[in-house]
């Protein structure tokens, strides 16, 4: 069995394991090993954004996070907020731009920028790299740790948990880091997948799929509003998704039985909106009534409106009654999906849940059980909504982890 001493170990080379490892390279000077169970580091972090790496959200603010424990978060985020976050890379060679909404990107629009200048940051702070080197075991001997995969094993005297989390299975989302932290004696939550699609009851109106449309979103329980959102929306195949409704999907997966999504297609109160299919009316008698909605909505979702209302598609506009305009006016108003779920990890972006925060110290990411151990990104109990704040708090726990409590 070959074993190598190294001072410190960072295991999982994704986005809060590439920025602890230079994190601790640059402040403590020390060895630093990144070990990373697929074959290159950063596999992640490629596929964010659609390819194009929505690395922050210049909006993004602590109290934006989810956890049992979001005040967790607080500290690593007030001390290395998406202004650092841009100043940090601006430093390390990306030169970034800010979209609608505060979400930042690499000029060059391809994650590759991002994990090329982490890559050469790396380098020149001399961090080792060691790919599809999984680590299965960590025994703490003494001061320090053992860690183990397969015949091989490393000394370290600091090690940092940078794992992830279960969401996006095929570009690596494991449970390794749940089952190294609770072999520690470390406790986890319930995991639930977020940032993903939600699927609707089979009476979807399947016609729907590919279309886009800017809407408000409520998640109700009969009476009771469990959550809501708004921005662009994409129907699929079997639901919704697109940013407004991702940051639902969080809230479907906690919300159980009988939940109802509800669109405002529209961005018009009732009357509005119902001024608008009178004059419609009024102005094309002859059109048929499936086209009641068309020019203002996609005509596809517009269809579908019509036929939600009972409405006949082929009898002209004219032949409407005053009830029947007030029907498709509320549907538009008020679009019903019934909810069965979402689509679990494999689509996920995001795991909600994870190793439970009260055993870490917030203000160094240090577990209060074992000295020298620390964890970050989402792994831990934390996570954010769409919109590059899932990347940013995995910036801001790395960068406290690899500061290795000074
Ligand atoms: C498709 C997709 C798109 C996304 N888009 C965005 C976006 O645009 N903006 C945003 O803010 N967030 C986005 N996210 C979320 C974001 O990517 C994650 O929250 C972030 O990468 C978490 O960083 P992390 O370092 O904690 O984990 P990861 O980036 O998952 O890194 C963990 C690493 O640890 C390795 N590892 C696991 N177990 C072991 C082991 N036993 N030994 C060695 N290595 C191990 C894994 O292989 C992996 O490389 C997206 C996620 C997905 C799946």
């Amino acid at each position: 069995m070959r074993q190598q001493f190294t001072t410190v170990a960072v295991v999982g080379g994704g986005a809060s394991g590439i920025i602890a490892a230079l994190t601790a390279a640059e402040v403590s000077g020390r060895h630093v090993l990144l070990l990373e169970r697929q074959q290159r580091i950063g596999r992640k972090l490629l596929a964010t954004g659609n390819g194009r790496c929505n690395l922050t959200n210049q909006n993004a603010s602590p109290t934006d996070y989810f956890g049992r424990d979001p005040a967790f978060a607080e500290y690593a985020l007030s001390h290395f907020g998406p202004v650092d976050a841009q100043r940090f890379f601006s430093r390390i060679g990306l030169l970034t731009v800010t979209e609608p909404g505060g979400r930042v990107y690499p000029f060059s629009d391809s994650s590759n920028s991002v994990l090329d200048v982490l890559r050469f940051a790396l380098d020149r702070a001399a961090v080792e790299q060691r790919c599809s080197f999984p680590v299965d075991e960590i025994i703490p001997k003494g001061k320090a740790y053992l860690l183990k995969s397969g015949n091989e094993t490393l000394l370290a005297d600091a090690v940092i948990l940078a794992c992830g989390g279960a969401a996006g299975a095929k570009l690596g989302g494991v449970m390794d880091g749940y089952r190294l932290g609770k072999a520690l004696g470390h406790r986890r939550t319930s995991l639930y997948p977020s940032l993903t699609r939600i699927l609707t009851a089979s009476d979807y109106p399947r016609s729907l799929k590919g279309v886009r449309v800017q809407a408000s979103l409520r998640l109700m329980r009969g009476d009771h509003l469990l959550a809501e959102s708004a921005g662009e929306v994409q129907f699929t195949e079997n639901g919704v998704s697109g940013p407004a409704g991702f940051d639902l999907s969080r809230a479907v997966s906690f919300g159980g039985e009988g939940q109802v999504l509800h669109l405002k297609l529209l961005p018009f109160e009732s009357e509005g909106i119902l001024s608008l299919v009178h004059a419609r009316q009024k102005q094309f008698p002859e059109l048929e009534a499936s086209e009641l909605f068309t020019g203002m909505l996609h005509n596809r979702l517009g269809r579908v409106l019509v036929k939600a209302a009972g409405i006949p598609a082929t009898v002209p506009l004219k032949t409407l009654t005053p009830e029947d305009l007030r029907t498709a006016a509320r549907k538009c108003e008020d679009f019903c999906l019934p909810v069965r779920g979402t689509d679990g990890f494999d689509a996920a972006q995001v795991t909600a849940g994870g190793l439970i925060t009260d055993d870490f110290d917030p203000k160094t990411m240090q577990s209060r059980l074992h000295p020298g151990l620390y964890a970050c990104g989402e792994l831990l109990d934390i996570d954010g909504p769409c919109g590059g704040y899932n990347l940013q708090w995995a910036w801001a726990s790395g960068r406290l982890a690899g500061r290795l409590g000074t």
